[in-house]
């Protein structure tokens, strides 16, 4: 339902004093007070009554109001909300016909005052961090080219000295009735008006920097502190670096996108840090005492005697900071066994000796060890298959 002008519920002139509308707030809400009047709509109409008061006794709430109507009430009004909050300004003042109009055809922006302020576009920019950035954080300074407030008019896009006309054709409001003859009789239809394209305003004398926008394209450079922790895809809003707002309207945000390279020596989940050490197989007997690097410097790991490989240690506190949380996250030490390549002769008879040493058995047996419960698993002698 279409909101009453707050005046009209007061039942006072634009220009009424303080006084005058305190006096009017009075009369009124005791007429229909609920504990009073017993109408069935004298609630309604003591809440209409309370609201209008709210926002004419307090002079600032007046001057939005006088200025931009009830969207000046409008709790997204200002702060506009994520996309611009354009659709969420009532224009006030349609009634009845217009609404029914509106429901037609779906309307929704057509009707939003188009002198009310809006927040600017919201822009996002891609910012390259190194593997060691993304973890221990780090300050960046980045330039992009964003639409901006022009200095010479102050937004306004008239020439300083000069201001911007209510367009004489749509009387500000941006939108035109076109009454047309079609074979089932006349139509009403509403079009952005031809004069001022929808802004309600024409500028008579435009401003020489900007040519009547109101805005520049300008080099804008921002300070990026990057928590330390953050991956590969994230992003971080940094309020009020988008693009300048229209008709007074705050700024719109801008959403940096991490982008962390890969490293070379590491992979990394979350702040889990994974890192494939490559053992010879000697070690890998015999166990020993190796340097293995990790984000946070060199770090002794110690293999003990007969590891396999694919076996995985864990460096506790050695990974990543967790974003969310205390501390930090692990490195996995993956060991690898390198089978030796290009044997010269006296290592090929150093193998065969350690061959002959072990009967040629040890390694047989594991195998057919496992390779009967393989074949188990297959000829259904599996007991679980039963
Ligand atoms: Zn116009
Ligand atoms: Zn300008």
């Amino acid at each position: 339902m279409a909101k009453r002008d707050y005046y009209e519920v007061l039942g006072v002139s634009k220009s009424a004093s303080d006084d005058e509308i305190k006096k009017a707030y009075r009369k009124l809400s005791k007429k229909y007070h609920p504990d009073i009047n017993k109408e069935p709509d004298a609630e309604e109409k003591f809440k209409e009554v309370s609201e209008a008061y709210e926002v004419l006794s307090d002079s600032q709430k007046r001057a939005a109001y006088d200025q931009y109507g009830h969207a000046s009430t409008d709790p997204n009004f200002g702060a506009g909300g994520f996309g611009g909050g354009f659709d969420g300004f009532s224009g006030g003042g349609f009634g009845g016909f217009e609404d029914i109009f509106e429901s037609f055809f779906g309307g929704g922006g057509r009707s939003a005052n188009p002198n009310a302020p809006r927040q600017g576009s919201d822009l996002q920019y891609t910012l390259d961090l190194t593997f060691e950035e993304a973890i221990f954080g780090a300050e960046k300074e980045v330039k992009f080219n964003r639409e901006d407030s022009c200095d010479t008019c102050h937004g306004s896009g008239a020439k300083p000295g000069t201001q911007p006309e209510t367009c004489s054709k749509c009387h500000g409001s941006g939108i035109i009735n076109v009454e047309r003859q079609t074979p089932l009789g006349r139509v009403m239809s509403r079009q952005t008006c031809d004069v001022c394209g929808g802004s309600g305003k024409v500028i008579p004398d435009k401003c020489e920097t900007c040519h009547g926008s109101g805005r520049v394209k300008k080099r804008h450079s921002v300070l990026v502190n990057v928590p330390q922790g953050v991956e590969d895809g994230q992003q971080m809003r940094l309020a009020g670096q988008g693009e300048a707002g229209f008709n007074g309207g705050p700024y719109g945000d801008l959403y940096v996108v991490f982008h962390v390279e890969d490293s070379n020596i590491f992979d990394r989940d979350g702040a889990t840090i994974y890192y494939d050490l490559p053992i010879s197989f000697v070690q890998a007997a015999l166990g020993d005492e190796v340097e293995v690097p990790t984000v946070h410097g060199k770090v002794q790991l110690r293999i003990p005697a007969g590891t396999q490989t694919a076996t995985t240690f864990r460096l506790r506190g050695k990974g990543a900071p967790k974003l969310r949380g205390t501390g930090n996250g692990d490195q996995q030490v993956t060991v690898r066994v390198i089978t030796p390549k290009n044997l010269n002769d006296k290592q090929k008879q150093a193998l065969k000796d350690f061959a002959e040493a072990s009967g040629g058995q040890q390694v047989q047996e594991q195998e057919e060890g496992f390779f009967d419960k393989f074949k188990d698993a297959f000829s259904g002698k599996d007991k679980k298959k039963k």
